[in-house]
């Protein structure tokens, strides 16, 4: 898949309507959809120690989840979660999510109001661009200045990546 990523605009405002109204606490979940266009999400508990620090996806609400994007005929394209406070960049925590580096992550910030959407890998974590209509839905294109250069340093982190805890828990493959 190259090119913008086609998200719904109605989608993104849940997401962000679900993370304001979460927020101090970090909101997760899965995007689903098919032929490379995300058409749903689906919200998870977050587990974590932390919540208002990192997300854990509830292992048992995770595997239930899958199931019902499989039932919908649809496939995981994705995880989303926010930031409460910071940017909508990949934390260091974040870059575990490397471990699936054919998922997108969307990540919206509450406090800049702003998305942000990544292909995170070991060795890299690269903005894509979300399609025009969704952009033009949020008032994103004008914000876009904001958050470039956000890529710089993630390859002297690679040692660090190693056993470290991706985002959601490993009992569930995000692939089936
Ligand atoms: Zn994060």
């Amino acid at each position: 898949m190259s090119g913008a990523v086609t998200v719904p605009a109605g989608l993104l405002d849940a997401i962000a309507a679900q993370a304001r109204r979460d927020a101090p606490r970090e909101v997760c979940g899965w995007l689903a959809g098919a032929d490379g266009a995300v058409r749903d999400f689906y919200p998870v508990p977050n587990a974590a120690r932390r919540p208002e620090r990192e997300f854990l996806m509830e292992p048992q609400a995770q595997i239930d989840s899958l199931r019902r994007i499989r039932e919908a005929g649809l496939t995981v394209l994705g995880t989303y979660h926010s930031h409460p406070k910071s940017p909508p960049v990949p934390s260091e925590r974040d870059l575990g999510l490397s471990l699936y580096p054919e998922l997108l992550h969307l990540i919206f910030s509450v406090a800049y109001e702003e998305f942000g959407l990544w292909r995170i890998t070991e060795s890299a974590r690269r903005r894509v661009a979300l399609a025009p209509e969704a952009q033009d839905a949020l008032g994103l294109r004008e914000e876009k200045s904001r958050t470039r250069g956000a890529s710089g340093d993630a390859k002297g982190r690679q040692g660090k990546l190693r056993g470290r805890r991706g985002g959601f828990s490993r009992r569930a493959d995000p692939q089936t």
